[in-house]
């Protein structure tokens, strides 16, 4: 029988630009009840585009953890610019469901298209939430045919069509699996996504293979690799093995590892399959390449890549 992680998800937002990703986090954030609200507003507020421009890196994918009940739920924001498509399929490659974010006014729109079409493409079954319910101008049940009909032209498959749909207003914490009431939080997306997202694998016991997503830089430990322990485990001090794109391998010993609390980045020694982790110890990793065994190497698929190289300063 397969064991499933059950405590744990991993989802990726989307959405069109302004159409309410942020605020929807930080609201789960928020009601999640495992953080402070202040403070982690500000840090978010903080920690976007002025360090990254400071550092001469774009990070545009932010992991968010939040706890509901006994549940983690790890949040990766995509970018929805076509720009960054690598990026974006890369993304969707680490989580095992996503999380629709469509206007209810507005309705889908060019970037709404593009990310979907990437999460269809993954065979990601995604959850859609019509957001912003409580304008004047919300049209939610226009707004779900056209999402319905995007999801159509975008080939979606019969189990990808019969999406869950919230109805949710980020901005005053309220959702409702009903279009016409809303509750007064949004436990209404938290148990969505309890149901729908696949629990991931827990293989933890067959050889490592973790796979390097997105990169990072900080002074003081270098050069961080960001993603997913498909399989087996990894603990600091561990020798490891990391298989460059190109097929050579490079070892080395993990010195550092980290997990997430809700927006910040805490040092963690141990990780198993279904984990996002980031990781550093090995100055020359690189998107696309897999941490395995020294003894047992092998490689996942590799992963596409077609933006411009990240400067890392
Ligand atoms: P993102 O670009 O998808 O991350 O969108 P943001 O979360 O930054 O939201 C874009 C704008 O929409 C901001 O001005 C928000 O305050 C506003 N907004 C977000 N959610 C809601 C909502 O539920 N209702 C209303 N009326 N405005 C919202």
């Amino acid at each position: 029988m397969m064991n499933l992680r059950n405590d744990i998800r991993n989802i990726a937002i989307i959405a069109h630009v302004d159409h309410g990703k942020t605020t929807l986090v930080d609201e789960l954030l928020k009601q999640s009840g495992m953080f402070r609200e202040n403070e982690q507003v500000a840090e978010r507020a903080m920690d976007s585009n002025d360090i990254e421009r400071e550092r001469g890196i774009t990070i545009l994918a932010k992991n968010t953890a939040l706890a509901y009940k006994d549940t983690r739920i790890n949040i990766l924001d995509t970018p929805g610019h076509a720009d960054f498509g690598g990026e974006v399929e890369r993304i969707m490659k680490m989580v095992d469901g996503v999380i629709l974010v469509v206007d209810a006014y507005e309705g889908t729109m060019p970037q709404t298209r593009f990310v979907l079409k990437k999460a269809l493409e993954q065979d990601l079954k995604p959850l859609v939430v019509v957001n912003k319910i409580d304008k004047d101008t919300a049209r939610p049940e226009a707004v779900i045919d056209e999402v319905l009909e995007l999801f159509i032209e975008l080939d979606a498959n019969d189990e990808q069509l019969e999406f869950p749909v919230a109805y949710a207003s980020a901005i005053n914490g309220t959702a409702s699996l009903e279009m016409d009431q809303q509750d007064e939080n949004m436990e209404s997306i938290f148990e969505m996504v309890i149901d729908h997202v696949p629990a991931p694998v827990d293989n933890s016991s067959e050889p490592l293979q973790f796979q390097v997503a997105l990169l990072d830089y900080n002074d003081y430990v270098g050069r961080i690799g960001i993603g997913r322990v498909f399989r087996g485990e990894m603990r600091v001090g561990d020798q490891v093995s990391l298989i460059k794109t190109d097929g050579t391998i490079k070892n080395f010993r993990v010195t550092k590892m980290f997990g997430y609390f809700g927006l910040n980045r805490v040092e963690i020694d141990y990780a198993k399959a279904g984990d996002l982790i980031a990781l550093s110890g090995m100055e020359d990793i690189n998107v696309g390449e897999t941490v395995t065994p020294v003894d047992t190497p092998e490689a996942l698929p590799i992963l596409h890549i077609d933006e411009p190289t990240l400067q890392m300063t």
